[in-house]
């Protein structure tokens, strides 16, 4: 059997299993990993959808520069298929178990996205299970035009992406990095500006930039990481896989070089900077870390555990230290608001390091369920951390504070994790009256959550 008619016959299994859900029970998408921040109880009656087994990469064509996988191809999986080609997906989305699917309906970003905008930008085709039971194939110009834009930030809410078509780029062997320091309370506008100037030429100092991301250790300490393609190694490449940590070599080193594969994989070592929480960055711990374990989805599933146990805080309240409110967000602002969304970061909610990664749209016409302006240059914010509450301050603080200032400098937030939302104001910031009408033609049975019920009631 091929792997196209293995496929055809793995979506007509799914689209069958879900027709068999009990009606009274909300549908849940089931597979072995996610990086969704919303820990939820589980409460009430839910239904699984087992999609786990979706995750092949079908088919690489190295001639078209296109891919077809499974929904629940992992980025991991589908890099490795590509690098094989000489080939990379347009935005590879940085943890590793990340899926196709998920980075379609829970969009994704990275350092390739100032030339090639949200990591879905770049999928031409989807087959999606929607929730009135269809099996339908959405393209940017057939009959199901409206759900191939709609399912940009839908959450699973219209449909589930079971194969996609996505185009990819050819790589070289290496990439060469440059750190620029961009020091002093004068730095963020310095750092704003050089992204502006970047993202307009695709060049600095003369010569090609092909990544390009940031970190701000301080409201005094930020750096640009330029990164571009090279096929030699002008010195020993690095490795952050051992003993030596990424993110701090950005502060010692002002050059270095990676292999295209590290590169792609470079922040999911450390989970970003998050494993140090984890104990994985102590020098002991590091050493007794296998390295095989040293990968994002294994840090998260030790903090959903202790989401689900409460450990961590019990001993914050047996040591007498105030209790947290975790804080783990994704937002753009346009590039010129970038200095005083960071001032106001810094004295507000005072998390650090903060990831930052220039974005353009790549679609002229934009996406409906979330709405940046095509044409606009932003900055995504990351920021995964947490914040001691003071004294009579409920969790939810912090949260409400960014929404706040968000909003305020003209920008926009990932869903992926706690959103504090009132109705009202979903509905104008994520498009409601598009939302409905998708709804209407693909779920009007309801089968599957409303987006604002999923993400920002669903706690
Ligand atoms: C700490 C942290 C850092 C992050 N950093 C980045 C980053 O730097 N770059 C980046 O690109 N993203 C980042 N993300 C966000 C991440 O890309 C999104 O949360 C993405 O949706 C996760 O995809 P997943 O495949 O793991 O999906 P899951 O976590 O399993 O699910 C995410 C949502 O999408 C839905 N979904 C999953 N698969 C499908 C499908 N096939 N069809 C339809 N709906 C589906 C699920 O129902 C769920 O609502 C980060 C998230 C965290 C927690």
């Amino acid at each position: 059997m091929s792997a196209i008619t293995g496929h055809q016959a793995a979506a007509s299994d799914l689209r069958a299993r879900y027709a068999r859900l009990p009606a009274d029970r909300r549908v849940r998408l089931a597979k072995p990993t996610s990086n969704l921040f919303r820990f939820r109880s589980d409460a009430g009656r839910i239904a699984r959808l087992d999609a786990g087994a979706l995750d092949r990469v079908l088919e690489v064509d190295p001639v078209a520069r296109t891919a077809t996988v499974q929904g629940m191809t992992t980025y991991e999986d589908l890099v490795r298929a590509t690098l094989a080609h000489g080939l990379m997906p347009h935005v590879v989305p940085q943890l590793k178990t990340i899926t196709v699917g998920g980075a379609l309906a829970g969009l994704g970003i990275e350092s390739a996205s100032f030339r090639n905008g949200l990591a879905h930008e770049s999928v031409r085709e989807v087959e999606v299970l929607t929730g009135d039971g269809r099996l339908v194939t959405a393209t940017a110009d057939n009959e199901h035009a409206d759900l191939f834009r709609g399912m940009p930030n839908s959450y699973g809410t219209l449909g589930y992406a079971v194969s996609l078509k996505v185009e990819l780029e050819p790589v070289r062997r290496w990439v060469t990095l440059r750190h620029i320091p961009f020091p002093g309370a004068s730095g963020a506008s310095e750092a704003a500006e050089a992204i502006t100037a970047i993202c307009r030429a695709g060049s600095y100092d003369g010569e090609r930039v092909d990544f390009l991301d940031g970190t701000v250790f301080s409201g005094n300490e930020q750096y640009l990481t330029l990164g571009r393609f090279a096929d030699e190694e002008p010195y020993q490449p690095s490795d952050y896989t051992g003993q030596r940590i990424y993110y701090r070599s950005i502060q010692h080193r002002e050059h270095d070089v990676l292999s295209t594969h590290d590169y792609l994989w470079r922040w999911d070592t450390d989970w970003f900077w998050c494993s140090r929480a984890l104990g994985a960055q102590h020098p002991v711990g590091r050493l007794l870390w296998p390295r095989k374990y040293r990968r994002s989805d294994v840090y998260r599933k030790l903090v959903a555990l202790d989401r689900r146990t409460g450990l961590s805080g019990r001993v914050r309240g047996w040591r007498g230290l105030p209790q947290e409110e975790p804080v783990i967000q994704d937002i753009e602002v346009p590039v010129e608001r970038l200095a005083e969304f960071l001032a106001a970061f810094h004295s507000e909610i005072g998390i650090s390091p903060v990831w930052l990664c220039p974005v353009r749209l790549r679609n002229p016409e934009g996406w409906p369920l979330y709405p940046m302006q095509p044409g606009r240059l932003y900055v995504n914010v990351g920021f995964w951390s947490a914040v001691p509450l003071g004294p009579g301050e409920e969790p939810g603080t912090y949260n409400r504070r960014i929404e706040r200032l968000v909003a305020d400098l003209d920008g926009h937030k990932s869903l992926y994790s706690d959103s504090y939302y009132t109705r009202e104001e979903f509905e104008g910031r994520y498009n409601g009256p598009a939302y409905r009408e998708l709804k209407k033609a693909y779920d009007p049975g309801g089968r599957l959550p409303d987006l604002y019920e999923k993400c920002v009631r669903e706690r």
